[in-house]
């Protein structure tokens, strides 16, 4: 394929990616930009296969097929639960392969490059390998905590803002050595020691962060795996690679401030791991829950003319969503005004919930944000919360010491009549109690979320 060829399909997968950012942006036409992403990588992909300066198709086919084969395989099998850790072990592998590109470019041995441009290029590996190397281990210590394989609480070691100072300053050095290195031998070794360093800086990262901040460390890492594939596009002087990892670090980074926004924290804090979050003890939550039945609920639903649905994380496990709609789109057609409110870090991935809603079609305009549905509590009758917790848990706003303290939550209850649908008094996944649950105004309807809301349908049905 002729030079120019394969820069117009370039610029047409750039433009279609930024179109799929776009598209992106709001359930309604978020399939739109998926198509246009796969569109955009499978032009991206036949022209770099097909351009002249590429001959390995043998290894490319070898890399392509097993890849696409375990992949699919996985995606099909992956439970919408689970979509943060496969997203978070997908980052890893960016970081590991900006890691590889970096090594591979710098052993490469039709590389004679001389003078500045070797500093320039040598400088293009160190970063590539650093950011590829924080990704790559952050991303898996990430996977670890999503899974549960980790413990959710942060490792708050002392002086650990210093041994990342220390850390910090110790790569930088040893770049400017890197790239001042006589013998490849020496350099090599240098490159190494720095993936060794940043891999700790990776690992120590994430375990500072504590459970209620993970959403940030979703979204953050999907940014730097953004920044080493265009780390790595700068080393294989491939523009498309540097276009999508920068659209990708860019987005990932906003993604982050707007995260950290909706849960009142400084990026800066969380990045650092948990800087100036609460160092206290939380409160214990006394006093007694006060069960319900679904006969009753059903009894406080049909009374009610305003009606707040907060979903959760339980939800998604249950899989109530289908059976959710359908007991909504019947309260609509019986006159109540019911409204979704979505708390920004609900479940366990950036949208989580939207996406469940609109699998479910559940109409977007009476899907609302946070900050719309806070001030019309106290004028609502029942408030429905399905499997949330640390969303709804007042003691964000009433306890300094709680872990999630100055969060920004979903203040139910202020309305006549809070139900929440859980199968027990657990916590949530910050691991804290809820004096929610035992206010005089809740009512704790036990059990399996799509247990219930199908009993509930049941109910209306009959
Ligand atoms: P939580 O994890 O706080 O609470 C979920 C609740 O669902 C649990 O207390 C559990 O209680 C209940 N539950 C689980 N399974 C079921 C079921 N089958 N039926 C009914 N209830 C069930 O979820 P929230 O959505 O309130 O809050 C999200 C939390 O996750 C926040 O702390 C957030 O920081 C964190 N997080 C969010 C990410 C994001 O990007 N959105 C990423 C990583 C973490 P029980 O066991 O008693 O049933």
């Amino acid at each position: 394929m002729a030079d120019n060829i394969v820069t117009v399909a370039y610029i047409c997968s750039a433009i279609l990616f930024i179109l799929s950012l776009a598209g992106l942006s709001t359930p309604e036409t978020a399939r739109r930009g998926i198509i246009f992403g796969v569109i955009g990588m499978a032009i991206a992909l036949l022209a770099t296969a097909g351009s002249h300066e590429f001959s390995g198709y043998g290894m490319l086919a070898l890399a392509i097929v097993p890849a696409v084969a375990i992949g699919a395989f996985l995606a099909a099998r992956v439970k919408m639960t689970e979509m943060p850790e496969l997203v978070a072990i997908l980052h890893s592998f960016v970081g590991a392969a900006a890691v590889l590109v970096g090594f591979a470019t710098y052993f490469n041995p039709e590389n004679q490059l001389a003078g500045i441009e070797r500093i320039i290029h040598d400088v293009e590996v160190y970063i590539g390998v650093c950011i590829g190397s924080i990704t790559f281990t952050g991303s898996v210590i990430a996977f670890a905590k999503l899974r549960g394989i980790m413990s959710g609480s942060p490792l708050t070691l002392p002086g650990r803002h210093l041994l990342n100072l220390a850390m910090l300053l110790g790569t930088i050095v040893l770049g400017i050595a890197f790239a001042r290195a006589e013998t490849t031998s020496s350099a090599i070794i240098m490159l190494l020691i720095a993936t060794v360093i940043t891999g700790v800086v990776g690992v120590h990262m994430v375990m500072a962060i504590g459970g209620a901040d993970m959403p940030v460390v979703v979204s953050m890492l999907n940014s730097y795996s953004g920044w080493a594939a265009a780390a790595a596009g700068f080393m294989l002087s491939n523009d498309l690679l540097i276009i999508t990892g920068a659209l990708v670090g860019s987005s990932g980074a906003i993604l982050s401030i707007i995260m950290c926004r909706g849960m009142n924290r400084s990026f800066i804090s969380v990045i650092l791991g948990g800087f100036g979050t609460a160092s206290g003890k939380a409160a214990v939550v006394e006093g007694e829950a006060i069960p319900i039945e679904v006969d009753e609920t059903v009894e406080l639903l049909k009374q009610a003319k305003k009606i707040v649905i907060i979903p959760g994380y339980g939800m998604a496990v249950a899989q109530a969503q289908h059976a959710l709609a359908h007991v909504t789109e019947i309260l609509r057609d019986k006159g109540a005004d019911v409204k979704f409110a979505i708390h920004p870090v609900a479940g366990r991935l950036p949208g989580h919930m939207n996406v469940l809603l609109a699998e479910a079609r559940v109409p977007y305009d009476i899907v609302h944000e946070m900050e719309d549905v806070n001030a019309d509590f106290d004028q609502t009758d029942v408030v429905l919360v399905i499997g949330a917790n640390d969303i709804v848990n007042p003691s964000a706003l009433d306890d300094p010491n709680s872990p999630i303290a100055g969060m920004p939550v979903l203040e139910c209850w202020h309305a006549k009549t809070v139900i929440v649908m859980k199968r027990s008094m657990a916590s949530g996944y910050a691991g804290i109690g809820n004096p929610l649950f035992v206010r005089s105004n809740t009512r704790m309807l036990f059990g399996d979320a799509k247990k219930n809301v199908d009993a509930i349908l049941a109910a209306y049905r009959d």
